[in-house]
């Protein structure tokens, strides 16, 4: 599932084609995915020019003359890329972009992605309630976010008012790179902790970062596929092998928080 990682390598996989050019086609194969499209979608998409493609937390954010395009990827969406010529309709394709020579696909099998339209400028006031980006909170912030809270850590960093793009794989990683216990009460963490976390955190983020950007340049000259691939975990579905932090004699457990699954070591992950 993508989280902020790999919304980011679609973002940059995007842009090089999409900036500065006008979209000149748009088709929807049905009237929404998650949610109803916006009124008139395809219509007042059609002629703009994009300027600019940015992520906030896990959404796509398609800055054009007049619109921002909100895209959000779901459990399952993807993006396919081919040349405008040589692209036929696949099964899952709901939504078709033709900008200059390329087509792009929303592929999404499960349709719990979403795609709404903005008039410019009006965005904000939607994304505000959500916490600033892993790469720009101030420490000081995140732990009084943490403080808020009395839920378990792991629960509380899915929240995205606390931290934003952060899903099940990435808070699993962050935490046990933390030596952290996912059911620790997240208003008892003390402030080092919360430093050790968010460092953590921007390390696991940003080293998929850099595995997706490769991947996605094998990928693309492949199939043009804008999407991402599942990267190795140390600890996400992981149960039952070895904890891999140095002198650990733990093995990776399985648990189950808020109806998602939590992987874990009980021995360096105590506190
Ligand atoms: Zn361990």
């Amino acid at each position: 599932m993508p989280e902020l990682p790999e919304v980011e390598t679609v973002c940059r996989g995007l842009a090089p084609y999409m900036e500065g050019k006008i979209i000149n086609k748009f088709i929807l194969q049905r009237d929404g995915l998650r949610n109803t499209f916006p009124p008139m979608f395809a219509e007042r998409l059609i002629g703009q020019q994009v300027h600019k493609i940015n992520r906030r937390g896990k959404y796509i954010l398609i800055e054009s003359d007049d619109y921002t395009w909100l895209m959000h990827l779901g459990m399952s969406g993807r993006i396919q890329r081919s040349k405008a010529d040589e692209y036929k309709l696949q099964k899952h394709d709901h939504v078709i972009w033709y900008v200059a020579d390329v087509a792009f696909a929303f592929n999404d099998p499960r349709r719990f992605g979403d795609m709404d339209l903005f008039l410019k400028g009006t965005l904000n006031s939607a994304l505000n309630a959500m916490a600033p980006e892993p790469f720009k909170i101030e420490l000081d912030d995140f732990y009084k976010r943490l403080q808020r809270t009395t839920r378990p850590l792991k629960t509380a960093l899915l929240d995205q008012t606390v931290i934003a793009g952060l899903g099940n794989i990435y808070v699993c990683e962050g935490l046990w790179q933390s030596g952290l216990s996912p059911f620790k009460q997240s208003n008892t963490i003390k402030k080092t902790q919360a430093k050790i976390l968010l460092e953590n955190i921007i390390d696991v983020l940003n080293r998929a970062i850099e595995s997706g950007g490769a991947s996605l340049r094998d990928y693309r000259t492949i199939e043009g596929a804008l999407g991402y691939f599942q990267h190795q975990f140390n600890v996400y579905d992981q149960k039952g092998k070895p904890c891999l932090t140095t002198k650990c004699s733990g093995t990776i457990e399985r648990d189950v928080q808020s109806g998602r699954s939590t992987y874990y070591c009980k021995v360096c992950q105590k506190n």
